[in-house]
């Protein structure tokens, strides 16, 4: 079919709707995956389709073996800069979930996550034909993970189908409250039962230190468009040698009429993953990701200061674990909502006042909880955000200290 010039018209000249130059933009998703200027060239040279393949070794034709550009150094160095053996680049976190799940568990088998975890953690479970169970939190208004409660939810599932779950999984930072677990706990408790843990990543990698040796992990899943300066779509599953067969498992499928093999491809990965651009914008990324994770105790001070400013605001709470120990805050806001009630942009007050002011970020509608993410911001941004809120919060009525 023909599509007509008009309906074509859209598609020229797209623009970003929020530019990093105009608003300071603190949507929790947004602040990791800003690009360095390497990562903006280098979009612009791989920019076509299949560009990182010119140079594709004919015998073993697969992604992690292209020493030109430098892939094959990569993955390993990724893999020892988060203290694991192995490591692929895949397309999102949740692809390497899914691909943990699937290549560690059989169908009707358990993985026992937290209740913190990301939604895609539960679809990568569903899909995988996994049952799952939750491990609690503490509620309001701390939704602390209790780390120990996975022994339990061992012992409860091994109680109802006689046989240890196919891995453990826990959410280093959530996405919720942005809070931090401590993954030793958890990686010692899997040791003990002798169970494959699964640690997500996906807030901490890239902008934080990880050691996965010292946290007992088996498996890392990370987002590079969430947290390591690469775009969409990018992910990292790093594993270690132990489990390396089950991960990465060759193909073992025979054409029944041409015999036709691919016994060098990886079978959960379909051979390749992310063959242009945005792997090389990760990869593009990484001297300068290397360094900055050495500067996360700084992005947690910028956090701490604006929860303490913004607690000034009558109404205001941070939830989650206190003091912050991540970038990703969730506040609740009685006196926001207060006012939404009677505004006439009901909720959506909240987000044009701070528009107006050029930030953007927070979900519209939302006042009674948000979230954002100081990460990356300068202090003196963080002290503009601050600013506008108390702007806001004056112009209301509302009072601060
Ligand atoms: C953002 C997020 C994901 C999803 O990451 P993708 O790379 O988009 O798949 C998974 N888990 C957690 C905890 C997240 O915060």
């Amino acid at each position: 079919m023909r599509i007509s010039k008009d309906r074509l018209e859209k598609y020229r000249n797209l623009r970003r709707i929020f530019s990093e130059e105009d608003y300071i933009n603190i949507q929790p998703i947004q602040r990791g995956g800003v690009l360095t200027e390497e990562a903006m060239k280098a979009i612009l040279e791989f920019g076509d389709g299949y560009s990182v393949c010119d140079l594709c070794p004919p015998k073993s034709a697969r992604l992690d073996m292209i020493t030109s550009p430098p892939i094959k150094d990569f993955y390993h160095d990724l893999a020892e800069f988060l203290g694991m053996d192995s490591a692929r680049v895949v397309t999102r976190c949740r692809e390497a979930v899914f691909i943990a799940f699937k290549m560690l568990g059989r169908a009707g088998d358990y993985v026992i996550i937290d209740s913190n975890a990301h939604y895609s953690t539960y679809l990568a479970a569903e899909l995988a034909g996994l049952r799952i169970k939750e491990v609690p939190n503490s509620g309001y208004p701390e939704f602390k993970i209790d780390l120990e409660a996975y022994n339990e939810k061992i012992q409860e599932v091994k109680k109802e189908i006689g046989s240890s779950p196919a891995a453990i999984f826990l959410t280093h930072v959530d996405y919720l409250y942005g809070n931090l677990n401590d993954a030793k706990i958890v990686g010692r408790i899997a040791k003990d039962y002798g169970i494959p843990f699964i640690l997500n990543c996906a807030y901490s990698a890239g902008v934080m230190p990880i050691d996965g040796k010292e946290m007992g992990a088996d498996v890392i899943t990370c987002s590079g468009h969430k947290s390591w300066a690469a775009s969409a779509p990018t992910g990292i599953i790093a594993f270690n040698k132990s489990l390396e067969e089950k991960i990465v498992m060759r193909s073992k499928i025979e054409g029944d009429l041409t015999k036709r093999k691919f016994g060098v491809k990886e079978l959960a990965l379909l051979g390749c993953t992310v063959m242009g651009a945005p792997l090389i914008t990760l990869m593009a990324s990484f001297p300068e990701v290397v360094k900055r994770v050495e500067r996360w105790d700084e992005e947690v001070s910028k956090a701490r200061y604006l929860v303490f400013e913004l607690e000034k605001i009558e109404g205001i709470k941070q939830l989650g674990i206190k003091p912050k120990m991540h970038t990703l805050i969730h506040l609740e806001s009685e006196s926001f909502y207060k006012v939404s009630l009677s505004h006439k942009r009901k909720g959506y007050f909240l987000y044009e006042e701070l528009k107006e002011r050029r930030i953007v970020g927070i979900q519209p509608g939302l006042t009674k909880h948000f979230k954002f993410n100081t990460y990356g911001l300068s202090w003196e941004q963080v002290k503009y955000v601050r600013d506008a809120f108390f702007n806001i919060a004056e112009k209301y009525g509302i009072s601060h200290s």
